[in-house]
C-alpha cells in the first residue's frame, strides 16, 4: 500500500519534494500544508517585484490547479502548531489533525527583528514573503528617504529596491564593508561604488542603536551607536533568519540552529525528513555539517528527500555546490560553495568591476565570490565537487581564463 506523505511548507523545498513523490508513486497520498495564502512562487523574483520592475504574474510558479492536477492536497493559510512523532500526527492551528506515514519539514525561516527600541514600528520592513514584497513596493514608492540595515545578500536587495524606487537611502553597516565574511575590502569597494551610483550611501562602522518614531508610532529614522541620526521614512532590515522549528518543541527531533539531517535528508527520528533552508545537513563534500540558504540547494534537497521518502531506504544522497547571484548592478555577481568558510584565501582584481576571491579549507577549494566575470564558475565548482587539493596552485586558479589542465594532476592519479 502507498504511504501517506505530509509536507510542511510550500516553498521550493516542500513543493519540489511533493513533485518528486508524485513522480515516484502515482498512488501516494500527498498533503502540503503552508501558512501562506498562496501556492509556490519564486522567492528570488519578489525583489524585482518590490523594485517595481516586474508585475505579479510571472512570480507565481504554481497555480492551485497544479496541485489538483497531481492529486496533491494543498492546505493554504494553515499553520502547523505541533507534531507527535509517536502517533505520527501533525496538529494545525484550527486543531485539525493530519496523520502521516512520512513527514517532511520544509518550513524555512522568518526574518530576525533587530533587538533595539522601536524595531517593530510601522514603516520598518523585513523581507521574506510575497506579502512583504507587496508592502515594501507600495511603501517604497511613496517614500523619499530610507535606511537599510544588514550587510548581507538580503540587505543588498533592500538597498537595490531603495535605489530603484528613487529613495535617498543610507545603508548602515557594522563593519568596514559589505558582506565582510565573504569579501575583502578591495572586492567590497566595487559593490560600495555601485551602491553609490544607485543613490544608496554606505555608512561603515555603524548600525542601529534605536529607531525614532513620530507620535503615531511610525518610524522616522535611526540613531546609530555613534550617535549619528539618519532620516528614514522607509526602513528595511535583513540581519538573518530565525528557523521555524517552534512547532517541534515536544518532539525528540535533533535541532542545532535548524533541523539536523544526514546526507539523505533524514532526521534522527524515523520517517521524519527535512529539506531546504531549515536544515543543518551533512555535506559529503565538506565532510561536515553545514547550512545553505539558497534556492537551488533547497530545490535539490526537496527532491532528494522526496526520493528517499518513497524509496524507504537511503536511495539518493544530497551532494551539491550551491550558488547565489545578484543582478542589481551593471556587472554580475555570484557567490558559490561556502564563501564564508575557509582557512586560506586568494583573490585578485582584474579591472574596476572585475574581482575574484577563492576560499580554501584543508587545502581544498570550498567556495568563492566572482564579480564581473562569472565564466570560471563551472570550473571552480568542478574542483569543489572533486575535492581536489589545489590551495598550493593559486596562481593557476587566479588566471583570468582558468585552465584546469594547467593544474598539477590530482594526487590519486599521480600514484597510479
Ligand atoms: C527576497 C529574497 C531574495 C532571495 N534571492 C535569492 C537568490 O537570488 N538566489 C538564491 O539562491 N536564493 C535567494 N533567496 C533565498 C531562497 O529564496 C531560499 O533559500 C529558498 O526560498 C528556501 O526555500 P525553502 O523551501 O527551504 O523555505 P521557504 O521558501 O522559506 O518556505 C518555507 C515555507 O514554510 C512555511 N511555514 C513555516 N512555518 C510553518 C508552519 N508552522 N506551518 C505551516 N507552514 C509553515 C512558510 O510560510 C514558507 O512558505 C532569496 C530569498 C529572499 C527572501
Amino acid at each position: 500500500m502507498s504511504a501517506s506523505h505530509v509536507i510542511i511548507g510550500d516553498g521550493i523545498a516542500g513543493s519540489s519534494a511533493a513533485e518528486t513523490i508524485r513522480e515516484q508513486d502515482p498512488d501516494a497520498d500527498i498533503t502540503v500544508v503552508t501558512e501562506e495564502g498562496e501556492a509556490l512562487y519564486n522567492r528570488i523574483l519578489i525583489k524585482e517585484f518590490a523594485k517595481g520592475k516586474l508585475p505579479e504574474a510571472p512570480i507565481s510558479i504554481h497555480e492551485e490547479d497544479w496541485y489538483a492536477e497531481r492529486d496533491i492536497d494543498l492546505e493554504l493559510n494553515t499553520v502547523v502548531t505541533g507534531v507527535d512523532t509517536d502517533e505520527k500526527v501533525v496538529t494545525t492551528h484550527e486543531s485539525g489533525e493530519i496523520e502521516y506515514d512520512k513527514l517532511l519539514l520544509a518550513t524555512g525561516g522568518t526574518p530576525t527583528q533587530l533587538p533595539v527600541d522601536n524595531s517593530d514600528a510601522e514603516g520598518i520592513h523585513h523581507f521574506w514573503t510575497f506579502q512583504d514584497a507587496r508592502a515594501i513596493r507600495e511603501h517604497a514608492d511613496e517614500s523619499d528617504t530610507g535606511i537599510v540595515v544588514g550587510a548581507g545578500l538580503l540587505g543588498i536587495d533592500l538597498a537595490a529596491i531603495c535605489g530603484a524606487q528613487d529613495i535617498e537611502a543610507h545603508y548602515l553597516m557594522r563593519g568596514n564593508r559589505w558582506w565582510r565574511y565573504a569579501l575583502s575590502l578591495e572586492g567590497a569597494e566595487i559593490i560600495h561604488d555601485a551602491l553609490e551610483a544607485n543613490g544608496v550611501t554606505p555608512v561603515f562602522d555603524s548600525g542601529v542603536d534605536h529607531f525614532t518614531t513620530d507620535d503615531d508610532g511610525v518610524v522616522t529614522g535611526a540613531v546609530d551607536p555613534n550617535g549619528e541620526e539618519y532620516e528614514g521614512e522607509f526602513v528595511g532590515v535583513a540581519i538573518g533568519l530565525n528557523f521555524n522549528t517552534e512547532f517541534l518543541r515536544d518532539t525528540d527531533i535533533e535541532l542545532d540552529d535548524g533541523i539536523v539531517v544526514d546526507e539523505y535528508m533524514q532526521t534522527n527520528v524515523e520517517d521524519v525528513y527535512a529539506a531546504g533552508d531549515i536544515t543543518r545537513f551533512y555535506d559529503t563534500i565538506l565532510d561536515d555539517y553545514t547550512q545553505n540558504g539558497a534556492w537551488g540547494s533547497a530545490k535539490e534537497q526537496g527532491a532528494v528527500a522526496g526520493e528517499n521518502m518513497v524509496a524507504d531506504d537511503e536511495a539518493e544522497e544530497f551532494r551539491w555546490v550551491s550558488s547565489y547571484s545578484i543582478t542589481h548592478f551593471d556587472f554580475p555577481f555570484l557567490s558559490f560553495g561556502h564563501p564564508t568558510l575557509g582557512d586560506d584565501h586568494a583573490e585578485r582584481k582584474y579591472s574596476d568591476t572585475e574581482w575574484r576571491r577563492l576560499a580554501f579549507k584543508d587545502g581544498k577549494l570550498v567556495g568563492g565570490v566572482l564579480i564581473g566575470d562569472l565564466a570560471p564558475q563551472s570550473k571552480y565548482k568542478q574542483l569543489i565537487r572533486e575535492e581536489r587539493e589545489v590551495a598550493d596552485q593559486k596562481e593557476v586558479l587566479l588566471e583570468q581564463d582558468v585552465d584546469l589542465e594547467n593544474l598539477d594532476a590530482p594526487a590519486a592519479a599521480e600514484s597510479e
